[in-house]
């Protein structure tokens, strides 16, 4: 079953056109990277998908249903969440109360009007937020402030929160971005496991090459906002133009 799908999306800024006509598939159960050099537009893509950015043209379904027109929050609603998002967390509360408000929003969309109505339900998000915290490793962190966390387990909080929606698909735009090494490799790690736990769909933004391998079923290329190549780790990696658009500059 096809997850996600993009057709002729366009984004432009000015005189600049970001993302240019991609047309892009993800099949449910696939990790796929997005790879491409500084500027490519890849975060105007992961944008233009989770409806922070409006597109100039083209369309973006989910699930066989366009998704242009719906609000961010909508877009979570419908299974689809974005890590990792340092303004995702509640830096007072704690970790357990950071997962429980995620559950919470993303199954009726607005916490604050809805939390009352559905407290019935409380036992089985409950649950579910102790699974997600089990599975990201902060179980034993569960009544920690999540500010006095140290930056790994934040970062776990991060995911966690994005997993606590219950997502069909979770984007991530360079989430290994200014960790160390050893985070860098527990959050793969990390990653990796809910994948296979969950049989989480993904489309990642990465621009380390051994991470993407690793982690990727598939990968796509974009350069100056078109998809220049997409295949297997192998194929991208012996493809012409993907080393012309890397070397050539
Ligand atoms: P990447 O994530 O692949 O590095 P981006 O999607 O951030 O690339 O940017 C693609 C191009 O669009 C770049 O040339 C960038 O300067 C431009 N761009 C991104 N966001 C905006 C914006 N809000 N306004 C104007 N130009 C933008
Ligand atoms: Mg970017």
């Amino acid at each position: 079953m096809t997850l996600l799908q993009t057709e002729q999306l366009t984004k432009q800024f000015g005189g600049l056109t970001a993302v240019d006509e991609v047309d892009m598939e993800i099949e449910q159960g696939e990790g796929v990277s997005l790879i491409g050099p500084n500027g490519a537009g890849k975060s105007t893509l992961i944008n233009l998908v989770t409806r922070r950015l409006e597109p100039s043209y083209g369309d973006v379904s989910f699930k066989g249903e366009s998704i242009v027109g719906m609000d961010p929050h909508e877009v979570v609603q419908q299974g689809m969440s974005k890590s990792f998002q340092t303004a995702s967390v509640f830096p007072e509360l704690s970790v357990k109360e950071n997962a429980t408000i995620a559950a919470l929003a993303a199954e009726h969309g607005s916490f604050r009007v809805n939390f009352f109505r559905h407290r019935n339900s409380y036992p089985a998000v409950e649950e579910l937020t102790n699974d997600v915290l089990r599975s990201v490793g902060l179980y034993g962190e569960r009544e920690t402030q999540a500010d006095s966390l140290d930056y790994g387990n934040k970062r776990r909080l991060e995911l966690g929160i994005a997993l606590a929606a219950e997502p069909d698909m979770l984007l991530m735009d360079e989430p290994t971005a200014g960790m160390s090494p050893d985070e860098t490799q527990s959050t793969v790690e990390l990653i990796k496991r809910v994948k296979d736990e969950l049989d989480l769909t993904f489309l990642l933004v990465e621009h380390d090459m051994e991470i993407v391998f690793d982690i990727s079923d598939r990968i796509v290329v974009l350069n100056r906002g078109s998809v220049i190549s997409t295949g297997t780790p192998e194929e991208v990696q012996n493809d012409p133009a993907v080393q012309e658009a890397y070397l050539g500059g």
